[in-house]
């Protein structure tokens, strides 16, 4: 069989879903297909090597087209923050117009928007967020759809669903039906003691919720205590409304600040 640099020159290269890569011949119109297996290497005319695998990357790429679902609470000055407590300040100090540049100082909390919870968070000697791992925030991911819940997500709640060793957990509930700049809701949808337990004893990698608490009304922080303990890091301020999804690949990525208990993170979904 002659190499492909000599079949394809002068000849127009084209390309069928169907029967692969083809040249039809300038003398006589006819078409030849050349089917490619996945160690074939495609040399084109000019000799470049385009892919080793093309032919299989096109198709997959093609049955694959990914969906990114941004899930993270945008963060502007009018933003809801944790007990209305108006932290975030985006001050501009210098202007394109006056200035040829435009730069922001930025003041905030750090609990704002999506957010995640250390261990250092409550616990004395807890990781801070620099020292969690990026794959203890990233992998495959189960949205539970806990909508009909009115007060608290409960271990019962949770037993109806299939949780495995290593699952990312995001709990979405009533609370994503929340504007991202209305007041605090302080009766908001949270995650008691005994769902903390149950999440625990699943070892699972994370747990997020759509709002930016993730317990209320137990003064001994039992939900936190307990994940936190495990190492079982809690993402707060999730944006879930649009996620129709029972399953996807998540990634969160923290900023990188040292020594500190919580920072704001941009978090996606991507459906497989
Ligand atoms: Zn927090």
């Amino acid at each position: 069989m002659k190499p492909f640099d000599t079949i394809f020159s002068n000849k127009k290269i084209t390309y069928s879903l169907r029967q692969g890569f083809g040249a039809r011949s300038r003398a006589n119109g006819t078409r030849k297909h050349f089917p490619l297996h996945r160690s074939s290497r495609v040399i084109f005319p000019l000799g470049k090597i385009v892919s080793r695998d093309f032919k299989y990357f096109f198709l997959q790429s093609r049955k694959k087209l990914m969906k990114i679902i941004d899930i993270s609470w945008p963060i502007t000055e009018n933003m809801t923050e944790y007990k209305d407590r108006k932290t975030v300040q985006l001050k501009k100090i210098k202007d394109v117009d006056t200035d040829n540049m435009f730069e922001t100082m930025i003041t905030m909390h750090s609990h704002t928007g999506t957010h995640i919870d250390s261990p250092a968070h409550f616990l004395k000697n807890g990781k801070t967020v620099d020292q969690v791992k990026l794959k203890k925030l990233i992998g495959p991911c189960k949205v539970l759809h806990l909508t009909n819940v009115t007060e608290k997500i409960t271990a019962q709640d949770l037993e109806k669903f299939d949780i495995d060793v290593n699952d990312v957990i995001l709990l979405k509930t009533k609370n994503s039906d929340l504007e991202p700049t209305a007041p605090f809701n302080a009766n908001f949808v949270y995650l008691d003691k005994t769902g903390a337990e149950y999440l625990a004893s699943k070892n699972i990698k994370c747990v997020g919720i759509d709002y930016l608490g993730i317990e209320r009304n137990q003064p001994e922080h039992e939900t936190h205590k307990t994940l936190l303990a495990k190492e079982i890091f809690i993402l707060e301020g999730l944006r879930l409304k649009n996620v129709t999804v029972t399953t996807g690949i998540f990634y969160c990525f923290p900023l990188y600040i040292k020594n500190i208990d919580s920072c704001p993170s941009r978090v996606i979904l991507i459906e497989e």
